[in-house]
């Protein structure tokens, strides 16, 4: 048992290598808040919020505030210990609506002061069995770099965003015949379609011979009965990201029929327990799950590797964002050979090493 003493957050900024174009958004950076809980020994934890205006509605500033804020008010004083860190999520969520990112990286740095004291990797403290993951590479939506279209070497599934060009249909058969046969296409469409779009492209993609492996949020986050139509019609795996960041979110998803797999964020849902509450939820229903994230620093991307090693071992998961912000000539990165690899090393100490240098002044918040 130990007691949570301070809580801090400072700004992690990134640049990326290539700008990240979706749907629903153009970045250049990685835009982020770590969070720091320290407690009465001085061993620390951390985790990442990111800025996600147009998926979470969550700013830098908003982040800080709300950790600052209620989340510090929930946490200093509290004693912790492996017993109670599920309900560390619940301590949070009684503090604040929404912010999910925000509560997500105040859990994950109390899960991994605990990982650090206890000598374990945060992936061991929540039952992961993996060491490291099969992880996709993303395809920016309208790169102008016509290069950047080719698959980074090692990667086998590439996610195609799409949704901004007419031309996608062509431009995704193109990328399967750049990447050769070995390779598996992913599409997210981060929402920008409608039924009779997705369901055209997915018959020209599967006529002109492209691996579908699944087909992620064509539809608006709300329209549960468009995406279960597009289940009926199609032969290929729906997942839904946007329309699931709760437990609750899913279940209806689930009645709706609207969905194969759930991709799993953690600054949708809240946290790790909440993410491992929403992936037993899935497997009941017979549902795949997939662990993504959203644009973040290694540190995110570490959290969010754990939760993948605990759910879903041997699925393909979305683990890619931090390869964005990283020297491509880095030897020391988590990914080898198209692989996220786990750093064997007490909780996220490893991932807090690679980003330091990225960090602003620490924030220290009184609660
Ligand atoms: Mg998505």
């Amino acid at each position: 048992m130990t007691r949570i003493v301070e809580v801090a957050t400072a700004r992690l900024i990134r640049p990326l290598h290539t700008p990240f174009v979706t749907a629903l958004r153009r970045t250049d950076h990685v835009l982020s808040v770590a969070v720091r809980v320290t407690d009465a020994d001085g061993t620390t934890g951390y985790g990442e919020a990111p800025q996600i205006w147009r998926v979470t509605g969550e700013s830098m500033v908003g982040i800080e505030e709300c950790v600052q804020g209620p989340l510090a008010t929930a946490l200093l004083g509290r004693a912790v210990d492996d017993e109670q860190a599920p309900l560390v999520h619940r301590w949070l969520a009684g503090a604040v609506a929404a912010n999910t990112g925000a509560r997500a990286a105040t859990e994950v740095a109390v899960l991994d002061l605990l990982a650090r004291r206890a000598g374990r990797t945060l992936a061991a403290s929540v039952g992961g069995t993996a060491d490291e993951l099969g992880c996709d590479l993303t395809i920016a939506a309208q790169v102008d770099d016509p290069s950047a279209e080719l698959l980074a070497p090692g990667f086998t599934t590439a996610k195609v965003k799409v949704g901004l060009d007419p031309a996608d249909v062509q431009r995704v058969i193109r990328i399967q015949e750049q990447s050769g046969e070995g390779v598996r296409i992913r599409i997210d469409a981060n929402q920008a379609w409608d039924v009779s779009t997705t369901v055209a492209a997915v018959d020209a993609w599967q006529a002109a011979g492209v691996a579908l492996d699944l087909i992620e949020q064509p539809l608006p986050a709300h329209d549960l009965a468009g995406h279960a139509e597009l289940r009926r019609r199609l032969s290929v795996p729906v997942m839904l990201d946007e329309s699931v960041f709760s437990v609750h979110d899913l279940r209806r998803a689930i009645e709706a029929e609207a969905a194969d797999l759930v991709n799993i964020k953690l600054a949708k849902c809240g946290g790790i327990y909440a993410a491992l509450e929403i992936a037993r939820e899935a497997r009941k229903a017979e549902l795949g799950v997939m662990v993504g994230s959203m644009m973040e620093s290694e540190l995110g991307l570490a959290a969010a590797a754990a939760v993948s090693a605990a759910v879903a071992p041997d699925q393909t998961h979305d683990l890619d964002a931090a390869w964005w912000s990283i020297d491509p000539s880095d030897l020391g990165t988590p990914y080898r050979d198209g692989r996220f690899v786990i750093s064997p090393t007490p909780g996220l100490t490893r991932a807090v090493e690679r980003i330091s240098e990225s960090l602003g002044p620490w924030r220290v918040a009184t609660g």
